[in-house]
């Protein structure tokens, strides 16, 4: 078989592939308080899919070297940081609502009173889920979470490191804030563990930079790459007034609340041509803006001078 061919039919078949590849690896690393620290698990995935993406070209791709730099800061702070950042400000108030009122360190006393442990996992899904979007979309609708917002919304083309390109406020109030509140809750721990990396997974897959086809189902179910790129679209569908497909795992909840947008030709997912800033603003390569413009912390005096017109 040509190796062209090759390329296509696998490109039908490696979502699921590295859905489940991925989920095994999270979920057989997480006893290993070196790997979990590290992150080596999410590196590798991260190198996989970046290598992926060379394979499987898009043909609207946009070249993201010009900001290479601000992605790698912005993943690298992302992933290490801005979790225990919140943890630290955030876990103190949430054990001690339940430790003063309850008088122990979770709302509800023992795991099992939840229902049973496949009720658990399927309650953690949706609730994780249900939070996210609608955080999400209130993050387009409301003018200072905008403004944070925004920022994620300047890149130019999907890539697996530029998933996590967002202020780290931004971020954490969309990816970490509510898996926070999980632990505290008093779910079964063990439910907590098979859950969480199903819905990371799909929210590192949305951004996938390659040319792959999910299929009608896995396109209804999760946000698959070719679900986001309409919610990165320049131009805003007809009809919307922010974006559309708000979700971040799953894209059932855009279905539900009037979100989703995937329009078809002849069976066949449409992509949007262009990728950016609704506004039309260009990309931020500086790191530094993206993390302190929103709070009007950025001095104008940091910005370079604009380069002088060659004669
Ligand atoms: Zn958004
Ligand atoms: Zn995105």
């Amino acid at each position: 078989m040509p190796v062209r061919k090759l390329i296509f039919f696998s490109s039908l078949i490696i979502l699921p592939v590295l859905y489940l590849a991925m989920y095994l690896v999270e979920v057989g690393t997480r006893h290993q308080p070196i790997a979990q620290t590290l992150k080596f698990e999410a590196l590798l995935v991260l190198f996989v899919m970046m290598a992926l993406e060379q394979v499987y070209g898009y043909r609207y791709a946009v070249s993201q070297r010009f900001v290479l730099a601000r992605d790698i800061t912005a993943t690298a702070v992302n992933k290490y940081l801005t979790g225990a950042a919140l943890a630290f400000l955030v876990l103190p108030l949430l054990l001690y609502l339940p430790q003063h009122f309850l008088g122990r360190k979770v709302f509800i006393a023992s795991p099992g009173a939840l229902g049973p442990f496949w009720l658990q996992v399927i309650l953690i899904l949706l609730i994780v889920s249900f939070f996210r979007y609608w955080m999400h979309r209130w993050q387009h609708s409301n003018e200072f979470l905008w403004k944070l917002h925004s920022y994620h919304h300047r890149i130019t083309d999907l890539r697996a490191l530029n998933t996590e390109v967002s202020n780290p406020l931004d971020f954490a109030l969309r990816n970490i804030l509510i898996f926070i509140v999980l632990g505290v809750v008093g779910f079964d721990p063990l439910a907590i563990i098979l859950t969480v990396p199903a819905t990371n997974i799909s929210g590192q897959i949305s951004h996938w930079g390659a040319n792959i086809r999910a299929g009608r189902l896995l396109n209804t179910i999760f946000v698959t790459p070719e679900v986001h790129r309409w919610h990165h679209s320049a131009i805003i569908p007809d009809g919307h007034k922010y974006s559309v497909n708000y979700g971040v795992e799953f894209a059932f909840w855009d279905i539900l609340f009037g979100t989703y947008h995937l329009p078809q030709e002849n069976g066949v997912p449409l992509q949007p041509e262009r990728l950016g800033h609704p506004s039309g603003i260009g990309d931020e390569p500086n790191y530094l803006k993206l993390l302190l413009a929103p709070f009007g912390l950025y001095p104008r005096a940091w910005d370079k001078p604009a380069p002088v017109p060659a004669e």
